[in-house]
């Protein structure tokens, strides 16, 4: 007999049916068993007796008839839910040992130590898998965004000889007899890409050292970045930026209903256009509305970007914000500083809900400037020399942004830490399991 997926059930009143997937639930009634039964398509309820045998999680074959549900049995909140399904037989496929907590409940109500340590079977949790279909479902609506936009996509190398954005967050790893590093991010690879297709585009794992425990920071984390060239002012990038966000939204609002639902989430609120403020007009609003006087500092510090997005939302109905014009010595050698005060660059931030989601902005493109940038920044040509090797022979006016996938995950959801909204998070004490056990 053909397996039947559960989501199948609702339409076979009264046939007989073969399902394949997990025990969720069980519920003894004296003689008479409830088993709640999961595949990738959804859940059903399942009747029948002797079946003190099966445990939870336990992988499972039932053969059984479909059968409608009293009116009052109904239970609105699954597909399923008119339906049940008699057990004429249930054989286990693969026996789960004895549960080290319920599964079965409606959140997983456990510390986030305790999630993370029984990853493999946390994640089957129906609000776990939720996190992570709609992660699936960002990443698959920002490629097919660019797609549309003729972007091409290219994989970054993540083994890398040097690390001209700065050394202090990078891990150092022996290759063979040399020294060599964890990608930061696919920065330099993808504007040397630009000198080749124009526009480019790539998801990828970037490493950082970051030394601190926050709710937002991974030690690796999966970057969506975008880079495109003949980009005639550093606003084509927020356009673009703005169109891949609006884009990815309606698709995960389309597709991710009942993940959203799971977690009462709704999409961030965007006005006519994400609002966009100059990072000195930003620290006057700061100071203006709290009093706390930032106006000289080079960026934004986390309570900072909290107050922009409480601002962008209360003033501009709008959960996103892009921050532009940091000050040119705080971002790498590559950033291209205005013109009309080159103290500040052609760099911008987007905020969303109180944090960072992206940075981004208009690059360097003249050969002897980037020259020149490097020297000041105390950088050797030596490290970055593929790059300039592409620069040399002509590369058009660009610009581009990345974006973390996990904050935007977290932040559409309104997870609490970054590392919900990571599959297998690594942190300065987490690789899988706690380095310290
Ligand atoms: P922050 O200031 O919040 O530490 P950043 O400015 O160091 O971030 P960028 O180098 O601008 O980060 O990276 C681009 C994007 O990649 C960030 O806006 C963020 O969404 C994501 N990202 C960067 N580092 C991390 C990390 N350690 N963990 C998770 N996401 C990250
Ligand atoms: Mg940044």
């Amino acid at each position: 007999m053909e397996r039947n997926l559960i989501a199948e059930t609702v339409d076979k009143v009264d046939e007989e049916v073969r399902l394949l997937g997990w025990v969720n639930t069980i519920r003894d009634h004296g003689k008479i068993t409830f088993i709640d039964l999961r595949d990738r398509s959804g859940m059903v309820q399942c009747v029948g007796t002797n079946l003190e045998h099966v445990s939870p999680e336990s992988v499972v074959e039932i053969i059984g008839t479909v059968s409608g549900r009293p009116e009052n049995l109904v239970n609105s909140k699954i597909k399923t839910g008119s339906i049940e399904i008699q057990i004429k037989s249930l054989k286990v496929l693969s026996k789960a040992a004895e549960l080290p907590f319920d599964m079965g409940t409606e959140d997983l109500n456990l510390d986030l130590p305790t999630l993370l340590d029984y990853r493999a079977l946390t994640l089957r949790h129906k609000k776990q898998q939720a996190i992570f279909k709609v992660q699936a479902e960002i990443i698959n609506a920002f490629r097919q965004a660019l797609l549309k936009r003729d972007f091409v996509e290219f994989q970054a190398p993540s083994i890398i000889s040097s690390v001209p954005e700065g050394g202090a967050e990078v891990f150092k790893v022996k290759y063979f007899d040399h020294e060599a590093y964890l990608s930061q991010s696919p920065q330099l690879y993808k504007s040397l890409l630009v000198g080749i297709f124009e526009r480019v585009f790539s998801v990828n794992q970037i490493f950082r050292a970051e030394p601190s425990v926050t709710t937002r920071h991974l030690t690796e984390a999966t970057s969506l970045d975008v880079e495109f060239g003949f980009i005639e002012s550093w606003t084509d990038v927020l356009e673009m930026e703005e169109y891949v966000i609006r884009y990815i939204f309606s698709e995960v609002e389309k597709n991710c209903r009942e993940e959203l639902d799971l977690f009462n989430a709704t999409l961030p609120k965007i006005s006519d256009n994400i609002p966009t403020l100059k990072l000195k007009e930003a620290q006057e609003i700061i100071f203006q509305r709290t009093g706390r006087d930032v106006r000289q500092e080079k960026d934004l510090a986390p309570e900072d970007e909290r107050e922009m997005c409480k601002w962008s939302l209360e003033e501009k109905g709008s959960d996103l914000v892009f921050i532009s014009h940091f000050a040119t010595k705080k971002k790498p050698f590559y950033v291209l500083p205005d013109p009309e005060d080159p103290t500040y660059a052609f760099s911008v931030d987007l905020l969303g809900r109180g944090v960072e989601w992206s940075s981004g902005g208009q690059r360097l493109n003249d050969y002897e400037t980037i020259l020149k940038h490097l020297d000041e920044w105390g950088l050797k040509q030596k490290d970055v020399e593929l790059y300039l090797q592409s620069f040399k022979y002509g590369v058009p006016p660009l610009g581009g942004f990345a974006l973390g996938a996990e904050r935007m995950t977290m932040h559409i959801l309104g997870l609490k830490n970054v590392r919900e909204a990571s599959l297998f998070p690594r942190d300065m004490e987490r690789i899988d399991l706690r380095l310290s056990r």
